[in-house]
């Protein structure tokens, strides 16, 4: 008869029992993630680890996770701030639909005997109670104020946002522990990543077993229109090494070294999550890397390093392209809604009517051609 297998929580060696475990995200819920497990950690080690490197990490990835309307289990409701092209903060609602200015910002320069002022405000009323304030301090007159009311216009607030390219070295922790998370799920060797507890803790610096890596080409196939998660792991014992390579939102990657003197069965396995879809998607590949791979790219002279930042930027171009599309599929449905609003329900689809429709959508389309160019 065969004996019910026992599990190990391979932050403190307790034996997992209904009691304590518990159901720790293999990839962070907050980026989406959705892989998870009941034995690899327990309870009161899941509630201290890592929270801060955690959050982090969320915080980081935090604009492509909006921008895509990623689904989290715990829906934390919380609005970005970004900075647009003038240095101003941003606040981003509802993955980029809602766009406003944080405060209001006023900027004075002298030019000549004069003094140019540039308001930019919510709304009027915003504008109004700045302006008043200036008369108090004796920098506008009434008059000033008057003309200025009469020019101040509203306009749709379109800024150009800039999109995050980096991870901060604070969020490393957790990636290394996505890593370890993946490995002890899948093969329960806690020996091979114990050494590893220490980084995800924050008690060790994450640059001994953390590697950035970018690629000029991925070793794997990139389905268009998938933006994803990946864990892949791979180890070999020619090459010595056991690595798990950490991909988010298709346009970061991390090589995390779980082994640097490897000596076991090869392993080659590959967990990959569209964002997109919300789904587990099919990847295989094998990227036998050693750590002399790892340090050459990590030591290479700066000009060489630049090259590589043209990909990663093409690859977070891809998201905003999805987004793009999503935005101007939604348009284009209010469009067509719109369109055949104007006409009562059930009436007779003339050909005038078609017609008239026809137009409204094509305009549409006409306005979408001359903003692309
Ligand atoms: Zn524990």
């Amino acid at each position: 008869m065969e004996e019910e297998r026992k599990y190990y929580c391979y932050v403190c060696d307790n034996e997992l029992t209904e009691k304590n475990k518990s159901d720790e995200h293999i990839i962070l819920n907050a980026i989406g993630g959705h892989l998870h497990s009941y034995t690899i950690m327990c309870k009161d080690c899941n509630s201290r680890l890592g929270e801060a490197a955690d959050a982090k990490l969320a915080e980081d990835l935090s604009f492509y996770t909006d921008m895509l309307c990623v689904k989290k289990n715990r829906q934390n409701r919380h609005c970005q701030i970004m900075t647009n092209e003038d240095g101003q903060d941003i606040v981003v609602e509802g993955a980029g639909k809602k766009l406003k200015l944080r405060c209001p910002y006023v900027k004075k320069e002298p030019d000549g005997k004069n003094m140019n002022i540039q308001i930019s405000a919510r709304d009027m009323n915003e504008l109004r109670g700045l302006l008043r304030g200036m008369v108090k301090e004796n920098t506008l007159t009434q008059k000033d104020v008057d003309k200025i009311m009469e020019k101040a216009t509203i306009t749709e607030y379109k800024p150009r946002l800039k999109k995050t390219t980096t991870i901060s070295e604070l969020a490393f922790p957790s990636i290394v522990k996505s890593a370890v998370n993946y490995y002890v799920d899948c093969f329960y060797d806690i020996p091979t990543i114990k050494h590893l507890v220490p980084y995800i803790k924050g008690e060790k610096d994450t640059i001994d077993v953390l590697y950035l890596h970018h690629f000029k080409e991925l070793p794997y196939e990139v389905i268009k229109g998938q933006i994803t998660h990946m864990i892949h792991l791979e180890g070999d014992k020619n090459t010595r090494l056991l690595y798990a390579m950490m991909e988010y939102y298709g346009i970061f990657i991390y090589i995390v070294v779980l082994d640097s003197n490897y000596q076991g069965d090869p392993v080659n396995k590959t967990y990959t999550y569209d964002t997109v879809s919300a789904t587990e998607t099919e990847r295989s590949f094998s990227l036998l890397l050693t750590l002399e791979d790892l340090d050459k790219f990590r030591t290479q002279p700066y000009e060489e390093y630049v090259t590589y930042l043209p990909y990663i930027e093409q690859r977070a171009d891809e998201v905003m392209k999805i987004w793009q599309v999503r935005q101007d599929r939604e348009k284009l449905q209010q469009v067509v809604n719109n369109a055949f609003g104007k006409y009562p329900e059930g009436c007779v689809l003339t050909d005038e009517i078609l017609k008239d429709i026809e137009n409204d959508i094509m305009k549409f389309f006409e306005w979408g051609i001359a903003k692309s160019i």
